[in-house]
């Protein structure tokens, strides 16, 4: 049987829990050899214990993404185990836990979202570029988010680095444009994994944040992990050849109201 990425080395940032999780196992499934990157290894070793039940390929390699030789060395090792690196799904990232308004926004926190979420994913994309470009070919989606396209009051850092996530994503497709990589990003919108609970719930037990989230919907339910999983295997496929320096928004309606 063929699967659409039979032989190709998939790298997933963040692969340990939510979005990551749900892309990796669906790479995977698909014939890939997944490499996960994450800080957490306790939720990546359960990554690799789900792929590996379905008969599939994957390794954890502990990274974190705001660190260059973290990232230097992921790269390293991913050539050196496997030869090339096919496709790259820039995906890790944080929210404030806390809502401020920008006048009111701690230091700390903006230096913590930007270095993993902005400059974490332009370090990867850095070296995966370099990989890439001496293979000639390569495939990378990032993950911006639908505050990197209209404002998310009480987040200004979560929503500037989404914001410069899509300026990197662009500019790099355009750079690399005529050498064989493409680039895209999605902006997923609410979607129910671990980061979305978490910021759900921190007022307590409460559902009402919940409740008043799925009433903004248009779709009336919060986004799966998996929706997010399919449409980054389809930008890593042929049948998206043609995408470059794109935002695909998945967020059930959310963003055109
Ligand atoms: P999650 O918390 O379930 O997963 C995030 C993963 O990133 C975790 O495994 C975490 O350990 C990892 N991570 C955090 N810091 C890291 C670092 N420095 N280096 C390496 N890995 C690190 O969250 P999720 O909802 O799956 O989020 C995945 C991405 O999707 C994030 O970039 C997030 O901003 C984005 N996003 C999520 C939503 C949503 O509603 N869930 C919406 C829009 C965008």
């Amino acid at each position: 049987m063929n699967r659409k990425f039979d032989d190709q080395i998939v790298l997933v940032t963040g692969g340990s829990s939510g979005i990551g999780r749900a892309t990796a196992i669906a790479f995977a499934k698909e014939g890939a050899q997944v490499v996960i990157a994450d800080i957490d290894s306790i939720g990546g070793d359960e990554t690799i214990r789900i792929i590996q039940e379905n008969d599939a390929k994957a390794k954890f390699i502990y990274t974190d993404v705001s660190q260059t030789q973290s990232v230097e060395s992921l790269i390293t090792s991913i050539v050196s185990t496997f030869g090339h690196l096919d496709c790259a799904f820039n995906n890790a990232g944080v929210s404030s836990q806390t809502k401020a308004l920008t006048a009111e926004s701690l230091e700390d926190d903006w230096e913590r979202i930007i270095s993993i979420n902005l400059k974490g994913v332009w370090l990867c994309m850095k070296y995966e570029l370099l990989q890439m470009q001496s293979q000639g070919k390569g495939i990378i989606v990032n993950t911006a988010s639908t505050a990197g396209l209209i404002a998310h009051a009480g987040h200004c850092a979560y929503a500037a680095s989404k914001h410069g996530i899509l300026g990197l994503t662009r500019t790099a497709a355009l750079e690399y444009a005529q050498t064989g990589i493409r680039i895209n990003a999605v902006c997923p919108g609410y979607i129910r994994t671990p980061m979305l609970e978490r910021g759900m719930h921190r007022d307590g037990g409460s559902n009402a944040l919940e409740m008043a989230m799925i009433a903004k919907q248009p779709s009336g339910r919060l986004g799966t992990a998996e929706e997010v999983a399919e449409t980054v295997l389809w930008l890593c496929s042929d049948s998206a050849s043609y995408i470059m320096g794109q935002s695909i928004v998945i967020d059930g309606g959310l963003s055109i109201q």
